[in-house]
């Protein structure tokens, strides 16, 4: 009982404050709506601003219907006895053993899947739509919804059975070998994502010879980066949204550049860009970022190593284990269920260091490229992705992984003048 208590005061405490803060940002974005900030005047219209102001809002008010359904799931599958009912029907239907966990978690991921699909259908065809940024038809919708559970299942299926059967058979200290496999396996996809899963979903084609390329590779040489090639993807037939490239890691070190970015951008922007995301390798963040996620899986599998054994955590939640045998796929389905619930209420330590991340990232771009190109690169991106120049302070020390723009390029500007 006392677990049930304490799950449900951080549920309740956690599913508050998610609203809240949405509705702190819907306010302050609704307040600041009517002017353009005064640094941003010469640069941004009036329209622009306020339909940045309008899409922030649509997208909050989605959140806060997406954070009332995902609260009545969660007490569905547990208090209410949904988590139970499932796995006592595929007990009936395939018996004890690995491939009934198994079973049980694939049938929570596609059940918690068909509810959030009106979701992301409404996101895609309405919300982004009646912005102007959906590019995506509704046949690449599908396809990208059967690709991506098939990749998933051929993926996460066998990843399961080994860890099911480490539960099962690795004795007590089972989970520091699953800590272990999960470790070794995201260090895998560093390689196995970018060369095999990205292609079947964008086409990757090498940058082509040009003034972009000749200032590119200057800025490579500067910063001492060695690369496996300059890519460009079509990010086009998704969004309209001017996005940033991602980096691989490791040797495979590709850098790829959406293609909306390039047409959006001139090629200083372009660079001004780049150099921000080479600084995030240069400061370690990457690095830094990939340690702390061991360290935090390998606390969590600690956890469910123990937590696993604990009557309680199955009773007070709604499930009667069966402790002496095949077990394991109902610890990790509460586990996955409830986790989030607790872990919420560190989001903002996560933030926090991102956003010292970002400074940094931005203090070696106006370093090594010009912050003057950066600071018109963000307002840029700013204004085609119509993200808020006006965000609730509260909801921006919660959430956000990157500092506000006017902060951002106040930063910028202040590098600028002392060079
Ligand atoms: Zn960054």
């Amino acid at each position: 009982m006392t677990f049930t208590i304490v799950f449900l005061i951080a549920f309740i405490a956690s599913f508050g404050m998610r609203h809240w803060l949405s509705l702190r940002q819907i306010r302050h974005v609704a307040q600041h709506r009517a002017s353009v900030p005064t640094e941003f005047a010469s640069k941004v219209t009036l329209a622009e601003h306020q339909k940045a102001a309008d899409y922030t809002i649509a997208k909050l008010r989605l959140g806060i219907l997406e954070n009332g359904v995902s609260a009545i799931i969660l007490i569905a599958f547990t208090l209410l006895g949904g988590l139970e009912i499932l796995n006592l029907s595929l007990l009936q239907l395939l018996g004890e053993g690995v491939s009934q966990q198994i079973a049980l978690l694939v049938s929570i991921v596609l059940i918690s899947g068909v509810i959030d699909l009106p979701f992301s259908w409404y996101k895609q065809f309405h919300l982004e739509e009646q912005f102007g940024f959906n590019r995506m038809t509704k046949k690449l919708f599908f396809s990208d919804m059967f690709k991506g559970i098939a990749v998933g299942g051929a993926i996460g299926i066998p990843l399961l059975w080994v860890i099911l059967t480490l539960m099962l058979k690795a004795g007590d200290l089972w989970w520091l070998w699953a800590w272990a496999v999960l470790s070794i396996f995201s260090l895998l996809m560093q390689w196995i994502f970018p060369t095999f899963i990205a292609p079947l979903f964008n086409k990757f084609e090498t940058l082509e010879d040009g003034p972009l390329k000749t200032q590119i590779e200057a800025l490579l040489a500067r910063c001492d980066f060695a690369s496996q090639g300059l890519f460009v993807m079509d990010g086009s037939k998704r969004s309209a949204h001017g996005n940033a490239f991602f980096a691989g890691m490791g040797k495979a070190k590709r850098i790829v550049f959406f293609d909306t970015l390039i047409e959006k951008l001139s090629p200083g922007e372009v660079e001004a860009v780049l150099a921000h995301e080479l600084g995030h390798f240069k400061c370690k963040h990457i690095r830094k970022r990939l340690i702390v996620s061991f360290a935090l899986s390998f606390l969590m599998f600690a956890l469910i190593g123990w937590i696993s054994t604990q009557a309680w955590f199955y009773t007070d939640l709604g499930v009667m284990p069966n402790l002496n045998g095949y077990n394991g796929g109902l610890a990790l389905a509460l586990f996955m269920l409830v986790s989030p619930v607790f872990s919420f209420f560190f989001t903002p330590l996560g933030s926090l260091a991102s956003r010292k991340h970002e400074y940094e990232a931005d203090n070696f771009a106006a370093e090594k490229s010009s912050a003057q190109d950066l600071i018109s690169a963000l307002v840029k991106l700013y204004q085609d992705n119509a993200s808020t120049l006006t965000p609730d302070p509260i909801y921006t020390a919660f959430y956000s992984s990157h500092p506000p723009a006017p902060l951002r390029i106040a930063n910028l500007q202040r590098s600028h003048t002392s060079h």
